[in-house]
């Protein structure tokens, strides 16, 4: 599936896995570079079989290590209610796109920590399989040679890609954990300093401020690459500390903004007693007395006890046929997705990073028993902001 320049490559528990065109750069060049290293330890020709299946395995690994680390970001991210809307891979590595941010420093450190986490046990993994396979001298001097990037024809091939696998994925750790926001070492350094200050706003303004400051690091040492010979690796340094910087002094801009709505809430903002479908109603009396009447594209539906329910979709009520239009319950066709309302104590500030609320233009609220008890939409949060 093409869209917005991504490829939409599996699914892991309703998480979609989707690439950008500039991974398959990444895989090329892996592949091609990895084949020819392979070549030379084998004492082989880099296009005959074995190096080159070697050189795929080690891409495959390399892509299923990265995948797994931004799954353990998600996991931790979904067991402490925060959506995951996709993960994204490109030449940068990949990022666990969140439906918002987190409430309290403990759950930001964990959802931070969660994908280093993982990524150690890959390296764990990997040095296992390497030591059992190849026996603990053979893959020790693996492990040397991948790190001096040298070949050896006395490794065997095998030896030679686990150890590639645990020091690509040690150099992912090391680097991930740089305290550069927003990468994880920054964020994890931003979760610390929000603990102790007790302060969302002043920790993301000095974590940015350490964001921006190795997104200069990395730019000059990327230069310093590029001088020395290493064009690609200098480039590729140089290019990620624009995008840490540039992301860092977005973040503190936001920070400033978000700043003039600290302390209101959804509730304070909200339209109260919005219009509601009861979910036992007909979609003949739904589409009679709702949508024709007030012609909104969508309505929320709640039950008897005013609980939210889901919303309804003029569309979904319109597909169903005329003749079974009086004998269908509302309630069936509702989209129950939970990342379609919020609780009305919400920070507003937490909204601002919300994927749906921008892509639907408007939440339901409900309160701490699941009751409706408002809309909250795009025009109420910006009103928020320019006002306050
Ligand atoms: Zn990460």
């Amino acid at each position: 599936m093409l869209g917005g320049g991504s490829i939409t490559l599996f699914h892991v528990r309703g998480i979609k896995i989707a690439v950008d065109w500039s991974w398959f750069l990444i895989l090329f060049f892996l592949i091609l570079t990895m084949s020819s290293n392979y070549g030379d330890a084998l004492g082989e020709s880099s296009t005959s079989a074995a190096p080159f299946a070697l050189a795929l395995a080690s891409a495959a690994g390399f892509f299923g290590s990265i995948v797994l680390h931004e799954l353990g970001h998600a996991f931790a991210a979904i067991r402490r209610g925060i959506g995951i809307t996709s993960i994204q891979l490109w030449i940068f590595g990949g990022v666990a796109h969140m439906d918002r941010e987190s409430d309290s420093p403990k759950v930001e450190f964990e959802v931070a920590v969660a994908g280093p986490a993982v990524t150690f046990g890959v390296i764990l993994l990997c040095s296992l399989i390497g030591a059992l396979v190849a026996g603990f001298g053979e893959f020790g001097q693996a492990l040397r040679l991948a790190v001096e990037l040298h070949s050896d024809p006395d490794v065997s091939g095998v030896a030679s890609m686990f150890a590639w696998l645990a020091a690509i994925n040690a150099f992912v750790l090391v680097f991930n954990l740089l305290p550069a926001f927003p990468m994880d070492g920054g964020r994890i350094a931003r979760a610390i300093i929000w603990a102790r200050t007790g302060n969302r706003t002043k920790a993301t303004r000095i974590a940015a401020t350490m964001g921006r400051g190795f997104g200069y690091l990395f730019i000059g040492g990327g230069l310093a690459l590029i001088a020395l010979g290493d064009v690609f690796g200098g480039i590729w340094l140089a290019l990620i500390g624009m995008i840490v910087n540039g992301a860092a002094r977005g973040v503190a801009m936001q920070t400033a903004l978000t700043s003039r709505i600290d302390g209101i809430r959804v509730a304070d903002v909200m339209d109260r007693e919005p219009v509601a479908i009861p979910g036992d109603i007909s979609v003949e009396r739904a589409l009679d007395e709702y949508f024709l009447r007030y012609r909104w594209p969508w309505f929320p539906v709640v039950d008897a006890a005013y609980r939210f329910l889901g919303l309804l979709q003029r569309d979904r009520a319109d597909e169903v046929p005329e003749v079974s239009r009086a004998s269908s319950n509302v309630s069936e066709l509702v989209d129950a997705d939970r990342g379609l309302f919020v609780r009305d104590d919400t920070p507003l500030d937490a909204l601002l990073s919300n994927q749906n609320l921008r892509r639907f233009g408007a939440l339901m609220a409900v309160d701490a028993e699941g009751r409706l008890s408002g809309v909250i939409t795009v025009e109420q949060v910006g009103r928020a902001l320019r006002d306050t």
